[in-house]
């Protein structure tokens, strides 16, 4: 087993991957930026270095900064959380010859099944449905044109180094597509610094339902089921749950066997999550696969009750996964809680928190970093908390979650919890009929 972890993270993220090492009994290393001196992964860990000013692209991106505290500190393994370097394969790579394990796939997995275009074909050629569209990028709007009266309207341009559904534009007809080619470009060059597009058949109101999976070195592919994240703003997620309500159990089943035959043809090794797009019909459209554990894990945690963490490090220390694929439990719901004000177009609004309580109960789980006085930072995510509610059923989960909103004061910023208690009275939320337009067309929110 490792001698100790660096967590090249911050935020919730960080302290769950602390609590894990802790319970395993491994010491841990936090990194920080200056302006997370005061954060509770680095009061929680063993050790903590600090790598550099706020902005991410000088402490959390900076690899060199990162790796020197590793050397430091006899860190021989990294977790990299999600977002900054989870999925970046030169990291990785940097990282195995530096002799430090990095907790995650290996660089060759990482370009493959994190870049899109070689994931869908890699997913084609295993006979999973794939969202059709341009064989990779498209170079101008021309090139657009012509694919996209292939394909059929509507159409959507999506950011070939995209993620947090920035760089991303529906067309619905040729007229609007020179348009949307200049503006989903120029937010993906802000976004990302690569303005590359790719195009894809706009699957109408779908729900966006991924699978976990777990591969270890010994041959063992699992998958833990699906969960259900088609409550989105702005094709980013609010809210995650597992079973889906949607979905029979024939096609469960289905999306679980397409999920592996698609990593175990490259031989994936450690955690991952295959994304699809289901439509009305309850087809099911691979469209990418993430590299990394994912902001939504405690869904299936809850209701397969494992520890994804520690599987993951498991599996990176050579050893076999240890928890076996059992049936589904009861349901889960997570929330996200995001330091933004729903009333104004989810702005962000960090500051200090001046007063906090946070919900509690049976099958009630908390994973934050922030306290009482906790400043949030403008610099990065606004992801404070997530709420995640276990319930023998839907139902059951449905009205504990609203209990728990009752108990739950953030005061000094904004946050979610607002919008949150709006969709719990939703009637069709209540009723498992929803697709990804759902807060559009059925919550009011300035
Ligand atoms: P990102 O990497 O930015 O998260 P994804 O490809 O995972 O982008 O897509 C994010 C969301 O955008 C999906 O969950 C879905 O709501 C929407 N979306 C993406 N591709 C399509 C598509 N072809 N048709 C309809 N909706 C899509």
């Amino acid at each position: 087993m490792f001698k100790k972890i660096l967590i090249a993270n911050r935020g919730e993220i960080a302290l769950r991957i602390l609590r894990t090492c802790k319970e395993l009994g491994i010491p841990t290393v936090a990194v920080y930026s200056e302006v997370d001196r005061d954060s509770l992964h680095v009061v929680f860990a063993d050790e903590a270095v600090c790598i550099g000013p706020a902005p991410s692209n000088q402490s959390y991106l900076k690899i060199p900064s990162i790796l020197s505290a590793a050397q430091i500190t006899g860190a021989d393994a990294i977790h990299p959380g999600y977002g900054f370097l989870a999925e970046n394969a030169e990291f990785s790579e940097i990282c195995a010859d530096s002799n430090i394990k990095f907790i995650g796939p290996s660089p060759d997995s990482i370009r493959k099944m994190g870049d899109k275009a070689f994931a869908k074909e890699t997913m084609k050629k295993v006979g999973v449905p794939v969202v059709s569209g341009s064989a990779g990028v498209v170079n101008d709007v021309d090139e657009a044109k012509k694919i996209a009266a292939e394909i059929g309207y509507p159409v959507m341009l999506k950011a070939s180094a995209g993620g947090g559904g920035k760089g991303m534009r529906i067309v619905l007809e040729e007229s609007e597509i020179e348009k949307a080619f200049q503006t989903a470009g120029n937010e993906a060059g802000a976004a990302f610094s690569n303005s590359a597009l790719y195009m894809e058949k706009y699957v109408e109101n779908p729900r966006h339902i991924e699978i976990q999976v777990l591969c270890d070195q010994h041959g063992n592919f699992y998958h833990y089921g699906e969960r259900d994240c088609s409550i989105q703003r702005r094709h980013q997620k609010l809210i995650e749950e597992s079973p889906s309500p949607f979905i029979t159990n024939a096609v469960r089943t289905k999306m679980g066997e397409a999920a592996l035959l698609g990593v175990r043809s490259v031989n994936y090794e450690g955690a991952g999550t295959i994304e699809f797009l289901v439509d009305k019909h309850q087809n099911f459209y691979f469209i990418e696969m993430n590299t990394r554990i994912q902001v939504e894990h405690p869904v299936t945690e809850m209701v397969r009750n494992l520890d994804l963490i520690k599987n993951q490090i498991l599996i990176a220390a050579g050893r076999e996964i240890e928890d076996k694929p059992l049936d589904s439990r009861g349901h889960a719901i997570e929330f996200r809680i995001n330091a933004e004000d729903p009333d104004h177009n989810f702005r962000p609004s960090p500051g200090q928190i001046e007063y906090l309580h946070f919900p509690g109960g049976f099958g009630v789980r908390i994973d934050s970093h922030v306290y009482t006085d906790y400043v949030v930072p403008p610099n990065y995510d606004s992801l404070i908390a997530k709420m995640i509610i276990w319930g023998t059923d839907r139902k059951h989960a449905i009205a504990r979650a609203r209990r728990a909103f009752e108990e739950f004061q953030v005061e000094g910023i904004k946050t979610t919890i607002p919008f949150h208690k709006k969709v719990l009275e939703n009637e069709k939320f209540i009723n498992g009929d929803f697709d990804t337009s759902f807060i559009d067309k059925h919550i009011n929110i300035n």
